[in-house]
């Protein structure tokens, strides 16, 4: 009896080490397109994110261990557009060019996505808190998501092309979920068409736009610069001018600034969640809407305007 149990023991052990050797064991720089990944791989992939959740993808600083993630990476995806920079350092030291540009396990996910607020070639990459050549928070647009998970899926096929047709369902499954929840989103945010918003990054561009909204300013008079009282001041004006119905925040960003001008105007203040886990109960991309939609309806229908 106790030979059987131990038989059985490690016949179920081995399986699980099957199983789990045989997951495509995909990097990603960020918890969004780990989100992504991993709502378009399911149980074919074991997804880890450089950046730990519920820390600022803008300020963030590779650690020692992160290189050994990546050398033991199947597939790698990044954000790109110079948010992710510090990745270019990883993978030189490893010197493996399958994770670099053009290579088989390497993925940009901001390839054909349409970008906003595009700067000139020659603009070099200011560092951690600066947008380089165009605003790089692209998967705030809900429809965005289609594209990184065409992208996820084909370097998915490439890594396990026996898989094909359940990668091709999960990420079926995952867009029908997405469109029928977008179109709640649309309703949800339709009354506030047009409505003025301060925000204190510039992270919402492709956000703004899906929802008809329209963010007029920054607390940040750049990317990861503090603002001055004048700022403040100015900032106040134009708000009282343009009718602005909140003030838009998010995490990991002092909100001294955010408050007194959403004081001043009288408005509400929001916190949104800039990516996947930066605030709770914002666990996967879905749940990241969901917040972000319910908060902005809620703070809107609260402002008097
Ligand atoms: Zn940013």
């Amino acid at each position: 009896m106790l030979a059987r149990l131990l038989v059985a023991a490690v016949i179920s052990s081995a399986v699980a080490v099957a199983a789990a050797s045989a997951a495509v064991r995909v990097v990603t720089t960020t918890t969004d397109l780990a989100a992504l990944v991993a709502a378009v791989g399911s149980d074919l992939v074991t997804v880890e994110s450089i950046v730990p959740s519920a820390s600022d993808p803008e300020a963030f600083e590779p650690r020692p261990g992160d290189i050994d993630k990546l050398r033991r990476a199947d597939v790698l995806v990044r954000v790109g557009l110079g948010y992710d920079y510090w990745l270019d350092a990883l993978t030189s030291r490893i010197g493996d060019k399958r994770f670099m540009r053009g290579g088989d396990a390497y993925l940009d996910a901001s390839a054909g996505i349409p970008l906003l607020e595009i700067r000139g070639q020659s603009v070099v990459n200011e560092g951690g808190h600066a947008h380089g050549v165009a605003n790089p928070h692209y998967w705030l647009d809900p429809d965005n998501a289609a594209l990184i998970t065409a992208a996820a899926a084909e370097i998915l096929i490439r890594a396990v092309p026996a898989q094909r047709e359940r990668v091709m369902a999960n990420r079926g499954r995952f867009l029908a979920e997405l469109e029928a929840r977008r179109q709640r989103w649309l309703k949800s945010l339709a009354p506030y068409a047009g409505a003025k918003l301060i925000a204190y990054h510039n992270a919402w561009p492709y956000f703004a736009r899906r929802f008809r909204l329209d963010v007029i300013d920054f607390i940040e008079p750049k990317p990861g610069v503090a603002p001055s009282p004048v700022h403040l001041a100015q900032l106040v004006a134009t708000g009282r001018k343009a009718q602005v119905r909140a003030i838009v925040h998010e995490p990991y960003e002092p909100e001294e600034a955010s408050r007194l001008v959403a004081r001043k105007l009288d408005v509400p203040l929001v916190v949104l969640a800039i990516s996947v886990g930066s605030i709770p109960g914002t666990s996967d991309y879905l749940e990241l809407f969901e917040h972000n939609v319910a908060a902005l309806a809620n703070a809107l229908a609260a402002s008097r305007r």
